[in-house]
């Protein structure tokens, strides 16, 4: 152990040490290519301790749990061990795709009216993500045992050990954290205690403030975390059990439960009894791929999968950037936000019409809908098979989540977004803990129904998981071998982005670098939006003129920063290719 211990933070003192390549670059970033295995994920300390744990034999669930454990450290604005993921996940012994759920739970008092007043009205969104009411049962750490069981082939203890290093040695705080930090107190009337909304929480105000000026702690400042540390430790040592039942659990009901702003309602009783479910992928043949992603509670692989079933009825040309391209694209995204809205929803609790929302002819159907012009706001279409009757929530939010790709030397591989929700979940760090508690019911409908009483689907429920727009993916070809792992963070656009960078390989040809380059278009059933172009990060592009000529066939566009972390990874005969997302800090790995 020690040996390992020797050899882990070597390899991550000389990441920590390496300045970043592509900051203040004008040249595009570079696709990466490797032979035998590859990681990537949002964060260079992240990649290499997932690469660190692959070279020496681990497998892709091994350099998952790796990975997760340093991006709960050093990105502690998008995932962590009080968090929730989804895992799409290839098991190459077998030849089968499976999924796993481990989407935060609802507690078992949450009821429909959990996000109203005393009038009746929703609670703003702030006051809701501040607020105790918002946190889930996390599913990161039962998740990581759940997969370490079936697909580990390292001891489950030192794959903690880069995480632990890295707590205790310290990390210099990365431009992002800072700056997410900033963003938030930059938003509170005061900055005294008792009157901040953001970092309300002591602990959490002690570690990310300078207190002094109540400023962020700047990018570049070193950070340890020895509570962080204690904790994987003790999930190294206990298991997930450590988590979830004992001091840990009481820990965090108690932390919930005397939130500052609104005390929510978590117990141990809850914590005891969170599961991971596994369950059937969403797949959807596209062109011939066969692309697989995550099914409910997430509308991400039903709304990847149709707009893919839509734009399959059209030719997309050879320009990602061509007008007709991003036309067919928007409107393929409102006719499957439109469907999303109205149907997907923690399927454990609600019929949602899975495979009717992917049947080809419903999505030949709705590809006639597809003119010239912008269709305006689309419907919902009614699709083949059962569903309960339900009204739409439409919600549409961005914010903190990341995503891991991983394929190993033994030819597994696997797609994972992880997510606390919102940045830095709920603002509320578990006191002698190091981990931050997630905002992730705050994707439920604040409302339980429309006007005329009937209810939302996505309405709160006890036990009850929040719908989920993250879209993890694998893609296969037709004698069903591994083409591609993709997927993003990104709140509703995630869904977009994914799709997005589906096209931009199988369509235009593009490696995946260049496929995450390619600026961002996409209309949740909304605007169209347009990403602002980023110098030395995405394509250089006219986005007024693409505007101006989309806005000639009757969009409504707006030009706005497109802040997707695409992990992408394509999988070739002579080896792996894969590009990772600048407009985060995203890193490949591997060799
Ligand atoms: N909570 C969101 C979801 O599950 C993801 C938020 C994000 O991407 O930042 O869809």
């Amino acid at each position: 152990m020690k040996a390992f211990k020797l050899a882990v933070t070597i390899a991550l003192v000389s990441v920590v040490a390496i300045t970043c390549p592509w900051v203040g670059a004008q040249e595009l970033p570079q696709a990466v290519s490797t032979q035998r295995e590859m990681i990537v994920t949002a964060n260079p300390l992240a990649t290499e301790a997932g690469a660190f744990v692959l070279k020496i034999g681990g497998t892709a669930t091994d350099a998952m749990i790796a990975a997760q454990a340093v991006l709960g450290l050093v990105e502690p604005q998008s995932s962590g061990l009080g968090g929730g993921a989804f895992v799409v996940y290839y098991d190459d012994k077998t030849h089968t795709t499976t999924t796993f759920d481990a989407r935060e739970k609802a507690p078992s008092a949450a009821t429909e009216d959990r996000f109203l007043d005393a009038n009746g009205s929703s609670l703003g969104f702030t006051t809701a993500w501040q607020s105790g009411l918002s946190v889930g049962v996390p599913g990161v750490p039962r998740l990581l045992e759940v997969m370490h069981q079936r697909y580990g082939r390292l001891p489950w203890r030192p794959l903690f050990v880069p995480a632990i290093v890295l707590a205790q040695v310290g990390f210099p705080l990365t431009e992002n954290t800072s700056n997410q930090v900033a963003g938030l107190l930059a938003l509170n009337p005061s900055c005294a205690e008792g009157e901040r909304l953001f970092f309300r929480d002591p602990t959490a105000f002690a570690y990310f403030v300078d207190a002094a000026g109540c400023t962020a702690k700047p990018a570049g400042a070193w950070i340890r975390n020895k509570d962080y540390a204690d904790t994987l430790k003790l999930l190294g040592r206990r298991g997930a059990a450590a988590f979830y039942t004992g001091a840990l659990a009481a820990d965090i009901a108690a932390a919930v439960q005397g939130d500052l702003n609104i005390p929510g309602d978590m117990t141990v009783e809850d914590l005891n009894n969170y599961r991971v479910v596994e369950r059937t992928p969403v797949c959807i043949d596209y062109r011939g791929h066969n692309v697989c992603g995550m099914g409910p509670p997430s509308s991400g692989g039903i709304a990847v999968g149709q707009i893919l079933g839509i734009l399959e009825h059209f030719n997309l040309g050879s320009d990602p950037l061509d007008v007709e391209a991003v036309h067919l694209f928007t409107q393929a995204g409102r006719l499957a936000f439109a469907d999303r809205n109205l149907y997907v929803a923690d399927s454990d609790f609600v019929t949602v019409p899975v495979a009717g929302l992917l049947d080809k002819d419903y999505l030949a159907e709705r590809a006639l809908l597809i003119g010239e012009d912008d269709m305006g706001t689309a419907a919902a279409g009614v699709p083949p098979g059962d569903f309960d009757p339900t009204a739409p929530d439409t919600r549409a939010k961005n914010s903190g989540t990341s995503h891991i790709s991983i394929v190993d030397r033994y030819g597994n591989a696997l797609s994972m977004t992880t997510t606390v929700e919102s940045s830095f979940g709920n603002g509320v760090m578990v006191p002698g803990r190091g981990f931050l508690l997630n905002n992730q019911l705050t994707d439920f409908s604040f409302a339980p129904a429309a006007a005329d009483g009937t209810p939302v689907a996505n309405r709160v429920e006890a036990n009850k998981r929040p719908r989920s727009s993250m879209s993890p993916t694998l893609v296969f070809d037709e004698k069903g071998q591994l083409e591609l792992v993709t997927g993003s963070p990104g709140g509703s656009r995630i869904i977009g982005y994914t799709a997005q960078s589906i096209i931009n390989v199988f369509d235009f040809g593009l490696d995946p670098q260049e496929a995450i380059n390619v600026p961002h278009y996409m209309n949740r059933n909304g605007s169209t939006d347009l990403e602002t172009p980023i110098p030395g990060v995405t394509w250089d592009y006219d986005a007024q003129a693409l505007a101006d000529a989309l806005e000639a066939r009757g969009h409504n566009v707006n030009i706005v920063t497109q802040t997707s972390g695409l992990s992408v990874i394509q999988v070739t005969r002579k080896g792996f290719i894969g590009g990772a997302d600048y407009r985060r800090d995203g890193a490949v790995g591997g060799r």
